[in-house]
């Protein structure tokens, strides 16, 4: 067996390699098991939520998602001077959609400047692949994990490549390794929700007569959904007729062709198909995302249709919120228990995140009564409260965690860019308004995660690894903040007051 290592993450796609990113600053000697051998091309995500984009930009990715950003927009330019395009380029007032309905208003949201960001889920794993080899993580490629067996003190972990098979211990397994996860059907985690009742498509296509089909947007048609853009070729049907016959079998020309014509209504051909997938409306939530020295993020832990582009950056922040968790118990600083807030942070936001898609379902629907509902929300989303909710819904910045403050911004993530500049190094950051300095006492006393910066106004803030704020005080208040330590970074520490 090979020397052991602390985490064996399994899956290099986007959230395992953030997860091994976020284990390795945290000083976790972290391997990543990949069993494809060269990234993935399949078309996937299209964008990165608010969230999911901040976790990025917080370890040294703000560059990269810049630069990918730039070339997502010179590759959509062609479809941003289109009819019907304006809900969706970068000068439009709108900012993203509920079930195709693109009246989500950036006037009516909160924090406006916090928002998806175009770039494909390569771009974004390409960028978290150059950051992990930077860091001297190692991800093996074409090494596929094929089983394991947990002992009370660690895991021996079993993998195959192409050159052979071998084992490797460590001390925590987590499972990265998407929607149909080997590691969550070994481990047995329950995997309850609801079964597929439609088949969606994506193609990236050469079609004989773009012209002849309906302008870029989505369309709701007498027989499912039909949208094509925001790049050239790229399609996008839904079919609520059934769920997939077959999911495993590949989708072919004459099947993308079939299901346009059917859908779209146009005559038209597809002459060269560059690529297709085929998927569902799935929809399930792991019970917990802990089974002893296993634990789960991103797909692995939750599926749900696509719609509004949510499930990249929902499994990105459970990446973040894992990873300095996992770092802290595996230094040995806190105790195993503390793994136990990771469910119950993230999976309230998975829930939600199934919640609205099962609803966007229900109103893509090309039955009347769906039509009807869909006109309600669509006079609903005209009230700027509701829009914000929505908005908020889809965004994921509704999330807060329940840490039990009756303070707002206590739970919530922090999206100051200039707060995320200082949280490179995967430390918690102090944001000490007081004039005392007695806070940041506290702070220095109890942990060396968290770096003390004074800021000229209020409140003070505790921000943890995952930009969670865990505790907030007015003035030279620190009642509680010694509470907050003891619960997220070191549960000895002694009573200061
Ligand atoms: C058609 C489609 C469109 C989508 N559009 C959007 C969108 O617009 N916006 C959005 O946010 N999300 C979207 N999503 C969802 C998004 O793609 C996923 O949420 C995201 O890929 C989840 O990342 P992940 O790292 O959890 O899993 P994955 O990306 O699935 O990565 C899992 C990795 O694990 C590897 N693996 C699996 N088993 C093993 C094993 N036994 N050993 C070793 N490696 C293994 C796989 O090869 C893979 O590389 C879309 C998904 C689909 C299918």
């Amino acid at each position: 067996m090979e020397m052991p290592v602390d985490v064996v993450v399994v899956g290099a796609g986007p959230v395992g390699l953030l997860a091994a990113i976020e284990l390795g600053l945290g000083g976790a000697r972290v391997v990543v098991l990949e069993r494809l051998a060269a990234p993935s091309m399949a078309i996937k995500a299209m964008s990165v939520g608010p969230l999911g984009s901040e976790a990025l930009m917080r370890r040294g990715m703000a560059q990269a998602l810049a630069n990918a950003e730039a070339r997502s927009v010179a590759a959509m330019q062609q479809f941003i001077t289109q009819p019907g395009a304006a809900a969706r380029g970068p000068g439009s007032k709108f900012s993203g959609h509920f079930a195709g309905l693109a009246l989500i208003r950036k006037d009516a949201q909160k924090e406006p400047e916090r928002r998806a960001r175009p770039v494909d889920q390569q771009g974004v794993e390409a960028m978290l692949a150059e950051r992990a080899g930077a860091l001297g993580i190692e991800v093996r490629r074409g090494c596929e994990v094929t089983g394991f067996v947990q002992q009370h003190d660690g895991i021996d972990v079993a993998w195959a490549s192409p050159a052979g098979a071998g084992r490797l211990r460590c001390a925590w397994l987590v499972g990265c390794d998407g929607g149909r996860s080997s590691i969550r059907k070994m481990a047995g985690f329950d995997f309850p929700g609801t079964a597929p009742t439609s088949t969606f498509y994506q193609a990236v296509a050469e079609i004989d007569h773009p012209d002849r089909l309906l302008p870029v947007g989505w369309h709701r048609t007498p027989a499912g959904v039909f949208s094509h853009g925001p790049v050239p070729g790229r399609l996008f049907m839904l079919d609520f007729t059934g769920p997939p016959e077959d999911r495993q079998a590949p989708v072919t020309r004459d099947e993308i062709e079939a299901v346009l014509r059917r859908i779209s209504g146009t005559d038209v051909r597809v002459n060269v198909l560059a690529s297709a997938n085929r998927w569902a409306d799935n929809t399930r939530l792991v019970d917990s995302y802990r089974r002893g020295r296993v634990l789960l993020a991103g797909d692995a832990a939750h599926v749900h249709s696509p719609f509004g582009g949510q499930g990249l950056s929902l499994g990105l922040v459970d990446a973040a919120n894992l990873g300095w968790k996992l770092a802290a118990v595996i230094r040995g600083e806190m105790p195993d228990s503390l793994l136990d807030s990771y469910t119950a942070e993230r999976r309230p936001a998975a829930e939600a995140v199934l919640q609205n898609t099962l609803a966007q379902v229900a109103i893509l629907r090309p039955d009347p009564q769906a039509g009807a509902m869909r006109e309600l929300v669509a006079t609903l989303m005209a009230f700027d409260d509701v829009n914000r909710l929505i908005g908020e819904t889809m965004s994921g910045l509704s999330t807060r965690y329940e840490l039990g403050s009756a303070r707002d911004e206590v739970g919530r993530l922090v999206g100051d860019v200039s707060i995320g500049e200082l949280m490179q190094d995967g430390r918690g950051v102090f944001l000490d308004a007081s004039t005392d300095g007695k806070a940041s006492q506290l702070v220095r006393a109890a942990t060396r995660w968290v770096r003390c910066v004074a800021v000229d106004a209020g409140p003070s803030m505790l921000v943890r690894p995952d930009a969670c704020v865990a505790w907030a005080g007015d003035d030279n208040d620190t009642d509680g903040l010694e509470e907050a330590l003891r619960r997220w970074f070191s549960p000895a520490l002694e009573s200061m007051s």
